[in-house]
C-alpha cells in the first residue's frame, strides 16, 4: 500500500480535508514502514516516533 504523498524534509503537508480513519491508517502504516520517514532524519524525537510506530500507536489519539 502506497502513501502517495511524497514527503521529503522541509516540505508542509497541508490537511485541507478532515482526515478520515482509513487515511488516518495508511498514514501511520506508511509512517511505521519507513515511507514517510525522510523528513525524520537528524530529529531529535525520532527514537520516541519509532518506539509510538513500533507499537501502532496503541497509546497516542488525534485531537480535533
Ligand atoms: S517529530 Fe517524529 S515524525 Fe516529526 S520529524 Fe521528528 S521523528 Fe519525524
Amino acid at each position: 500500500m502506497s502513501l502517495v504523498l511524497p514527503v521529503i524534509p522541509g516540505e508542509t503537508i497541508l490537511l485541507i480535508v478532515r482526515p478520515d480513519a482509513a487515511l488516518i491508517q495508511r498514514m501511520r502504516q506508511a509512517f511505521a514502514k519507513g515511507r514517510t520517514r525522510k523528513a525524520c532524519i537528524g530529529c531529535e524525537w525520532a527514537a520516541l516516533c519509532t518506539s509510538v510506530a513500533r507499537e501502532g500507536y496503541r497509546r497516542t489519539r488525534l485531537a480535533g
